[in-house]
């Protein structure tokens, strides 16, 4: 599932390879993947323009349009993309289209594929900058920037269980099921652990390894599954804890499959 440093690689891909491109054609594979917008208005809206520099916040992802010869204004309209749980953007010249590819943006540069195999999220065209604004308005500070005044402000007060309240976009924004997992075994937090009940020192070890396990992360574009990082042994209940050894356990959490070790990560 895409989260924040897999997002973030999709901007790189675009940085790489796609900003400063004019689009020439859109070819809607699938309108299914569109989000308010119909496939003839987003082929239309977005053919003929040119992309502008994207900005990630969280798992969302927003690329600006303009038109050839000036920059993107406030009234220019954005596209937006959510990855959901299986969507991702590629750049290839001139393979035939995949299964999963919903959306080909035909560039000069090659062809810039949405794919997304369930379609849970999806892509968005919002008319100006307000608009945009607006959609990403609920969601909390991005977890790769958070400040600790932010991060303790948003903690505050908070009722739950660290896993769901960390998996909470309106929290901090962009971490996923593997970031959450990966950032409480590195901060040494059971995932069912009250946030209330948080020491300050605690908090600040979250806080370090949150932001250790995320720039390491976007990195490699992705959670990786390195043998020293939780997520590189997920998957089998059992499997030893990189750090000390003990059988890791796994449960649900949050509605979601969660893995720690109760020896790193005491109740
Ligand atoms: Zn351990």
């Amino acid at each position: 599932m895409p989260e924040l440093p897999d997002v973030e690689g999709f901007r790189q891909i675009l940085l790489d390879g796609a900003v400063g491109g004019r689009v020439s054609r859109v070819e809607v594979l699938d309108a299914g993947v569109l989000r308010g917008v119909e496939a003839g208005t987003f082929r239309r809206e977005v053919a003929g323009r040119v992309l502008g520099s994207p900005t990630r916040h969280g798992k969302w992802l927003v690329v600006p349009l303009h038109s050839r010869g000036r920059r993107h204004q406030r009234d220019d309209p954005s596209i937006v993309f959510h990855f959901g749980m299986t969507g991702g953007l590629a750049m290839s010249d001139d393979r035939p289209p995949q299964r999963y590819d919903r959306i080909v943006f035909i560039m000069a540069g090659g062809l810039l594929r949405y794919h997304d195999m369930r379609k849970l999220q999806g892509v968005r065209l919002l008319q100006c900058d307000r608009d945009v604004a607006a959609l990403l308005d609920d969601l909390g500070p991005d977890a790769a920037a958070v400040t600790a005044q932010e991060f303790a402000d948003r903690l505050a007060g908070r009722r739950g269980r660290l896993k769901p309240v960390l998996m909470n976009q309106r929290v901090v924004a962009g971490l996923g099921n593997l970031l959450v997992d990966e950032v409480l075994w590195r901060a040494r937090l059971h995932p069912a652990r009250p946030v209330a009940e948080l020491t300050g020192a605690e908090r600040s070890r979250l806080l370090r390894a949150m932001r250790s396990v995320v720039r390491q992360s976007i990195k490699h574009a992705r959670v990786p599954a390195l043998p020293s990082w939780l997520t590189g042994h997920r998957g089998r209940e059992g499997q030893p804890c990189p750090r000390c050894g003990t059988p890791l356990q796994r449960s649900r959490i949050g509605g979601r499959g969660t893995y720690w070790c109760p020896h790193c990560q005491p109740p």
